[in-house]
């Protein structure tokens, strides 16, 4: 039987990240992972990495995680491939104009240098693009992307360089508890004594929290994500751009794009790995062509799927649930990546015995409470809805 201060469920880039600092301060720290390291949704993600959100909590969890980016290679020993080439988002003058630019201001606040531009400088930052139901957007210079398998290489690597042991091949089966503690985790290998549990199992934490008889309103959504052959300027890399009038997002991916649409799809109880979803090409191909026409003979060369585990409000879950030593940090909502690294100092230190502020818009209490303010700017929910002008030829269930 293995003992260990710190037994964390999962290890994306929330499970290693959180593994990455506990270990840094000394706790003896075990991931239990059931797959390898990266094998959920922080390997199948469109490695997005913005401060571009509405509440001031969110924003600064993304300006640290960028921080860390910027100084990552030194820090972990690993490129994360940071494109700091900006994010955009391009609105139509309505509704989503008034939540960017509510945004924006608390964006500014923090000091994220956030500007809504016109159409022309839209047109300057992404060549060719079509803009006659554009009315502006969003943007940040300081947002990117990332490779984001290398950024949880780093970290898993980064915890492992400290002292932290990652189980691959090991998933928690069972987890036993006596009162109001978790007293052992189960595994094919063993059972395993830990003083704190955390669930990092992203899309799967539902089915964790319900071993020690928790509950999590965390809804897994299948979302399919395409390269393309060409891009409208294959040596540049172009901003991030999420388009909130059809339902579009893309950025550069070597001399082509990556790209998927808005819609995404429930999976009640979800695999480990789901197939992509071809089905969505005919919507994802007439976006493309409508707002990068010079595309139009491209071609989709490969896709793959994963899941987007999201909260009612889209924002994730982090902190304490009903046991005394069990932790969550998960439901990340389509930003994992922005925000787990930045909030993983902050876990790590309230798993620790601290009392972290800027914690509170996370707890899991706010859905029994009423304290919900969801996330405006572009969430898992958001693309649940989709924000398509055409419908896609598939059904949303
Ligand atoms: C197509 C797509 C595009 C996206 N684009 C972006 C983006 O641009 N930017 C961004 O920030 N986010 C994006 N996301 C969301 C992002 O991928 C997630 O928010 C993030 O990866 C969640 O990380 P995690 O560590 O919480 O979960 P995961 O990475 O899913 O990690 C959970 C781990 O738990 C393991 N596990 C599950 N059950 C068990 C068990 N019983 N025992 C042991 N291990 C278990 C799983 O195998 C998995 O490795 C996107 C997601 C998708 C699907």
């Amino acid at each position: 039987m293995k003992k260990c201060d710190v037994l964390i469920v999962g290890a994306g880039i929330a499970g290693c990240a959180v593994a990455y600092e506990l270990a840094g301060a000394g706790a003896s720290v075990v991931v239990a992972e059931r797959g390898a390291v990266c094998s959920g949704s922080s390997g199948l993600n469109a490695g997005g990495i913005r401060q571009q959100f509405s509440q001031e909590t969110s924003v600064r969890a993304g300006m640290e995680t960028v921080r860390r980016l910027v100084g990552f290679k030194e820090e972990f020993g690993v490129d994360p491939a940071f494109r700091q080439a900006g994010y955009l988002f391009l609105h139509d003058g309505a509704d989503s104009a008034r939540k960017l630019e509510r945004a924006v201001r608390v964006q500014n606040a923090c000091g994220v240098p956030t500007q809504m531009v016109g159409r022309d400088e839209v047109s300057r930052l992404v060549p060719g693009i079509n803009v006659v139901d554009v009315a502006g957007a969003a943007y940040n210079p300081t947002d990117g992307y990332v490779d984001p398998n290398s950024v949880v290489a780093g970290f898993a690597s980064g915890a492992r360089a400290r002292g932290a042991t990652i189980l691959q091949d090991n998933p928690v089966i069972a987890i036993e508890s006596r009162g109001t503690r978790v007293t052992g985790v189960i595994t094919p290998s063993g059972r395993l004594m830990a003083d704190i549990v955390v669930n990092a199992a992203g899309a799967w934490a539902p089915a964790v929290a319900a071993m020690y008889g928790g509950s999590l309103p965390i809804t897994a959504r299948r979302n399919d994500i395409f390269v393309i052959d060409r891009s409208p300027a294959p040596h540049d890399f172009l901003p991030l751009t999420i388009d909130l009038v059809t339902g579009l997002y893309f950025h550069s991916e070597g001399e082509g794009l990556v790209a998927g649409i808005a819609e995404s799809f429930v999976a009640v109880d979800p695999p480990d790995r789901v197939a992509v979803g071809s089905d969505v090409l005919p919507a994802l191909v007439d976006r493309i062509v409508h707002r990068l026409p010079e595309l139009a003979t491209a071609g989709v060369t490969h896709g793959w799927a994963g899941f987007i585990e999201t909260t009612p409000d889209d924002n994730p879950v982090v902190g304490w649930t009903h046991l005394d030593n069990v932790y969550t940090i998960a439901g990340f909502s389509g930003h994992g990546m922005c925000l787990a690294p930045g909030l993983a100092p902050l876990a790590a230190r309230e798993i620790r015995g601290g009392s972290p502020e800027h914690l509170e818009i996370y707890r899991l209490e706010r859905f029994e409470q009423g304290s919900v303010e969801a996330e405006t700017v572009w969430g898992g929910s958001g693309i649940a809805a989709g924000t398509g002008a055409g419908s896609p030829s598939i059904i949303k269930e």
